[in-house]
């Protein structure tokens, strides 16, 4: 088990409110949002990054379909945006992987 803080949230030992759920993941907001909306969706089981996460069928399905509803619920109706930053050129700075839902104003292109 880790003990870090992602993994925390995910096994329910700091408590963070829940947007949303399901059996295998959870979406909370980000500590420091980057949007009007910017939520972070996350398995309760470990992985690294979405490179590991691609390769476990069940929590990718969940993960993709906990991020969509949580958009959703957040009133996303406008369109929105999922990142998963990866590795040290794609400026992952978590090493648990986290789905980023980012929306609620008009998103530029290309990131920084
Ligand atoms: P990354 O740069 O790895 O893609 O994103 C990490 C994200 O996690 C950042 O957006 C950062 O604000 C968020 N974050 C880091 N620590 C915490 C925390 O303790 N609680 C929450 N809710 N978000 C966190």
């Amino acid at each position: 088990m880790s003990d870090d803080i992602f993994s925390k949230i995910a096994q329910g030992k700091i408590e963070v409110p829940l947007v949303d759920s399901n059996e295998y993941a959870v979406a909370f907001a980000d500590i420091n949002p980057q949007a009007p909306v910017h939520l972070l969706v996350i398995p309760k089981k470990k992985f690294l990054n979405v490179t590991e996460l691609a390769a476990d069928s069940t929590y990718m399905q969940a993960v993709m379909s906990l991020a969509v509803s949580a958009a959703s619920k957040a009133g996303l109706t406008n369109g929105y945006r999922l990142v998963f930053n990866t590795g040290q050129d794609g400026g992952q700075t978590v090493p648990y992987v986290h789905c980023h839902v980012l929306g609620g104003r008009s998103l530029t292109w290309p990131p920084g």
